[in-house]
């Protein structure tokens, strides 16, 4: 039976992960190694006990009483905390889950990695904040990573087959997010009310906002950089708001391959899940009659700053990509927490990656697991200090 760990179990690929595994025949079907969530202890211990994985663990340590109170008499084994679930990725398994949201899911995934376990990568904070090491990290021990992330994912599979040198350009789509038909001059007003509409996917809070903003688009293009070992300027985003082409691999005889579906993760989750083969999934089925009209545009860069940040981040690598997540991490909490306006999330951005420039290092940076937590947490603090003076000043 294949082994399987989720990391971050209880949120929404988690979520969705879980939901293939249990249609899949669950327990009778797969042996559970490693199932963690966050503070949604109750719905973490549900989980457990139905698809009984040696350890659950929650990322709270304040949550362990309640974990081990639910759990008496199942044999599975509860711990807490981050040690606890960076321990529970050095239990061998075949396949784990990364969908853990942002940085904390970075070293989980290379210890599954250290032990060989192929990774099914949700978490694209980690190749942005740390993508030399994590693919090094793989090929030092034959492991392999499949992309989640549904953009990567297309691309993935239209590439298959292909020679990567052939390859002339990779078009990621963006939906846009939900305020992408709001005139200019009310952006900077936007709520995270607002923020949270997305037209087409059912997502996580935090990137549902990047969504909004484009900072998910920004870290999927540096993503795609990273995981595909493609030169920047071979990466494009139009803006496609029907969210049906999931992205397009263009080759150098012009050819334009695209990877089409309902906006449903299950797709890519369980297309990770099943590679190299494709089994039947319970995702719509596009009716393009019914569909009518696919539609482009391009993105405004002045309404969409993210992106040009993103085009910053991959001329500096080294651990500019750990400075930005981080820069946009805290800038995504000082926006939830209604104290910094929506447009000002990319100036705290911008401003903490000049800040830090020098400190990025030359671009072919061998980087240690070590600096770059320590450039997560410098970013962190620099950030947070510019989202201060910028929220004062009633940017906001
Ligand atoms: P989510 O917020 O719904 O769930 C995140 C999970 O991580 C939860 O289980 C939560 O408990 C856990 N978690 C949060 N902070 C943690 C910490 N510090 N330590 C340990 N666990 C922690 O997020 P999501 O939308 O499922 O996204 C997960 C990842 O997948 C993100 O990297 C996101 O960018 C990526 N992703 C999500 C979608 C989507 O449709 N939701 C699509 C593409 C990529
Ligand atoms: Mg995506």
């Amino acid at each position: 039976m294949r082994r399987i760990s989720i990391f971050g179990a209880t949120g929404s690929v988690g979520e969705q992960t879980v939901d293939l595994i249990q249609r899949a025949g669950g327990r009778e079907a797969f042996q559970l190694v490693a199932l963690t969530g966050g503070q949604n202890v109750a719905r973490l211990a549900d989980m457990a006990r139905e698809l009984r994985p040696e350890i659950a663990v929650c990322a709270d340590p304040a949550g362990l009483p309640a974990l081990r109170e639910r759990l008496v008499g199942t044999g599975v084994a509860v711990a807490a905390g981050p040690e606890a679930i960076a321990e529970a990725a050095d239990r061998p398994a075949d396949w784990v889950m990364s969908a853990i949201v942002g940085a904390a899911g970075l070293v989980p995934g290379l210890r599954a990695l250290a032990q060989g376990a192929t990774l099914a990568l949700a978490n694209k904070e980690s190749l942005v904040t740390a993508g030399p090491l994590l693919m090094a990290t793989a090929a030092r021990h034959g492991a392999r990573i499949l992309p989640v992330d549904s953009e990567h994912s297309a691309i993935f599979q239209a590439l298959v087959g292909e020679d990567i040198t052939t390859v002339e350009r990779i078009i990621l789509t963006a939906s846009g997010g939900a305020l992408r038909d709001w005139p200019m001059e009310r952006l900077a007003k936007a709520t995270v009310k607002d923020a949270l509409a997305h037209p087409n996917w059912a997502m996580g809070q935090r990137i549902t906002i990047d969504s909004a903003s484009m900072f998910n688009k920004a870290l999927e293009v540096i993503e795609t950089r990273e995981f595909f070992g493609v030169l920047p300027d071979q990466i494009e985003v139009i803006l496609h708001p029907e969210s049906l082409i999931h992205s397009m691999v263009g080759y150098c005889d012009g050819a334009i391959m695209a990877h089409l579906g309902a906006p449903d993760m299950r797709h890519s989750i369980g297309y990770a899940l099943n590679w190299p083969r494709r089994e039947a999934l319970p995702v719509a089925r596009l009716d393009f009659a019914a569909i009518g009209s696919l539609t482009f545009r391009a993105p405004d860069p002045a309404r969409y700053p993210a992106l040009g940040l993103a085009r910053e981040v991959m001329a500096r690598r080294g651990l500019a990509g750990a400075a930005f997540n981080a820069a946009k991490d805290v800038a995504l909490d000082w926006f939830l927490a209604g104290k910094l306006g929506f447009m000002a999330m990319a100036e705290v951005v911008a401003e903490t990656l000049s800040v830090l420039d020098r400190d990025f290092g030359p671009e072919n940076v061998i980087m240690s697991l070590a600096d770059v937590l320590a450039m997560d947490q410098a970013a962190r603090l620099r950030a947070a200090e510019i989202a201060a003076r910028l929220g004062e000043r009633g940017q906001r």
